[in-house]
C-alpha cells in the first residue's frame, strides 16, 4: 500500500503536494514529487512525511502544469532506506518518464530478467524500466503501459509521467487497489483515494479495473478494460484498515462499510458487556456499528496520540516502540466494567496484548476483544507487508481460546468472512489473507514467502 496523487493544471506540483498530504495515510516512510519543467523531468524524493521531506517553500519556485506524486509504505526491499522510493525517473535523451505506482510486483524478478536483461532491486524498478523499454519499442506510452500490465501478475494503480506533458494513469485489471480522478475547468486531478480529491474541493469519479485515462492538457482519453484479467477481486483489506472512511471504493463508502463489519460482529456477540471501547482510529466504525447492533453503550476508553503515525505501516523497529507509546486510558469509562474492545485486525497480537494489559491496569473488570474482520491466516503479496505465516498470531495457533490467552483477554471474537461480504456488499473480493484462495492461480506460497518477508 502506498499513495499515488497526480495533477495536470496551473499550479500543478503544488496540488500534487496536497494531495499527498491527504494520502499520508497511504504511507509515511518516504515522499516524491517529479513534474515536467523545460521538457525535463525533475523530482524531489526523500525519506519521512511529506511535510518533513519536501517544505512547501521548495515548491513555491515549481513552474509545472504536469506532477505526479508518492507516499510510500513499502512492501519489498528495505525500509526507510530511500530504495524503492517513488516517482522513479528513467530514461535519457528526448524520451524520459517518471512513475509512481502504488502495489506489489509478483513477478517483477522474471520480468526484469527475460526482457531488462539485468535483476532489479524493486518491482518499481522494474515496473519503470518496462514501461520505458515497451515505450521505445512501440513509440507509445499508452501503448507501452497496456503491454505492460497485461504481462505483470500482481496489483497496482499507477500514473506515468512523460517530458512530452504526457499523463497516463491505470489500474490493474483485479482492480485490487483503488484509484479516483476528477477533471473539471482544464485541471485534470488524480490520487489514490476519492477523498483526497475531494478534500481539494474537486468531485472525484473512480478508475475502473484495468482502464487505462490519457491526459494531454486538452483532452481525456478513456481505454476501457485495456488491462486484461479474469476476475474482479479488489482488497477487502482497503475497507477494513487502509483507506479513509470518507473515501469511496468500488462505490461503497469504506465508513459504512465498517459499521456493517461492526454489526455483524455485535450479532454475533453473546458475552455480556457494559461498554464498547474502539481501538482508534481504524476500529471507530466498527465499534460504531457493534454498538448499535448489540444495544451497548460506546464510549472512547483509548486515547491514540495523535503525533505518533499509523503503527501497522510503520518499518517493525518503530512500530515496536510506537506500540508502546501509542494510549491513553480513560479511566472513569473503563474502571470496573467489561470491556467490548473493538479493533479492525488482529495480526501479531502484540500491539493488542500491550492493550489489554493497560486496560487492566487502569481497572477494567473483564477485557473482551472483539475484531472486525476474520482471523489473518495467509501472507498477502499484493502490496500489503503481511507477515510470514509463522508470524501470523491466527496462523500460530490452533484456535480462539488459545489466542485469547496469548493476548491476555477474558474471550476473542472475530468477524467471519461471511460477515465481510455483507459488509462491503462485493461478490468477488480478495480475501486470501483470510481464506488462503489467491486471485492468481498457482502460486508457490513458500517460495514468495522467502522471497517477499522482511519479516525476520
Ligand atoms: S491478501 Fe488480503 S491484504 Fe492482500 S490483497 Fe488480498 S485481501 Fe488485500
Amino acid at each position: 500500500m502506498c499513495g499515488i496523487a497526480a495533477c495536470y493544471g496551473v499550479d500543478a506540483a503544488k496540488y500534487v503536494y496536497r494531495l499527498m498530504l491527504e494520502l499520508q495515510h497511504r504511507g509515511q516512510e518516504s515522499a516524491g514529487i517529479a513534474y515536467v519543467a523545460d521538457r525535463c523531468i525533475k523530482s524531489i524524493v526523500r525519506s519521512g512525511y511529506v511535510i518533513s521531506a519536501i517544505s512547501p517553500d521548495e515548491l513555491s519556485s515549481v513552474n509545472s502544469s504536469v506532477a505526479i506524486g508518492h507516499v510510500r509504505y513499502s512492501t519489498s526491499g528495505g525500509y526507510m532506506d530511500g530504495e524503492g522510493a517513488q516517482p522513479i525517473v528513467v530514461g535519457n535523451g528526448n524520451r524520459r518518464i517518471s512513475i509512481a505506482f502504488n502495489g506489489n510486483i509478483i513477478n517483477y524478478r522474471e520480468l526484469s530478467r527475460e526482457y531488462l536483461k539485468r535483476e532489479c532491486v524493486s518491482d518499481s524498478e522494474a515496473l519503470a524500466g518496462l514501461i520505458y523499454l515497451f515505450t521505445l519499442e512501440l513509440g507509445d506510452v499508452v501503448e507501452a503501459v497496456k503491454e505492460v500490465g497485461n504481462l505483470v501478475l500482481g496489483s497496482y494503480s499507477l500514473v506515468v509521467l512523460t517530458n512530452n506533458n504526457e499523463l497516463i494513469i491505470a489500474r490493474d485489471g483485479n482492480g485490487f487497489k483503488p484509484l479516483a480522478y476528477s477533471i473539471q475547468d482544464k485541471s485534470f486531478v488524480v490520487a489514490s483515494e476519492t477523498s483526497a480529491i475531494e478534500a481539494l474541493g474537486f468531485s472525484a469519479r473512480e478508475v475502473g479495473p484495468g482502464d487505462i485515462l490519457s491526459y494531454d492538457g486538452s483532452s481525456l482519453e478513456v481505454l476501457p478494460n485495456a488491462i486484461r484479467s479474469s476476475c474482479f477481486t479488489p482488497c477487502i483489506f482497503e475497507y477494513i484498515y487502509f483507506s479513509r472512511p470518507d473515501t469511496i471504493f468500488n462505490g461503497i463508502q469504506v465508513h459504512e462499510a465498517r459499521v456493517r463489519m461492526g454489526a455483524f460482529l455485535g450479532k454475533l456477540d453473546t458475552q455480556e458487556v457494559d461498554v464498547a471501547i474502539p481501538v482508534p482510529d481504524s476500529g471507530r466504525s466498527a465499534a460504531l456499528g457493534y454498538s448499535i447492533a448489540k444495544h451497548v453503550m460506546l464510549d472512547e476508553g483509548l486515547i491514540r496520540n495523535r503525533y505518533v503515525g499509523r503503527s501497522f505501516i510503520m518499518p517493525p523497529n518503530i512500530r515496536e516502540f510506537i506500540s508502546s507509546i501509542k494510549y491513553g486510558v480513560v479511566k472513569s469509562v473503563v474502571n470496573g466494567r467489561r470491556l467490548a474492545v473493538i479493533d479492525d485486525s488482529l495480526i501479531r497480537g502484540t500491539t493488542m496484548k500491550e492493550v489489554v494489559k493497560l486496560l487492566r491496569s487502569r481497572g477494567a473488570h473483564q477485557v473482551h476483544v472483539r475484531i472486525a474482520s476474520p482471523p489473518i491466516r495467509y501472507p498477502c503479496f499484493m502490496g500489503i507487508d503481511f507477515p510470514t505465516r509463522r508470524e501470523l498470531i491466527a496462523a500460530r495457533l490452533a484456535n480462539t481460546g488459545s489466542i485469547a490467552k496469548a493476548i491476555e483477554a477474558d474471550s476473542i471474537l472475530y468477524n467471519t468472512v461471511e460477515g465481510l461480504k455483507w459488509a462491503t456488499q462485493l461478490q468477488t473480493p480478495c480475501m486470501a489473507c483470510f481464506t488462503g484462495e489467491y486471485p492468481f492461480k498457482g502460486l508457490d506460497l513458500e517460495r514468495l514467502e522467502n522471497a517477499f518477508s522482511r519479516w525476520h
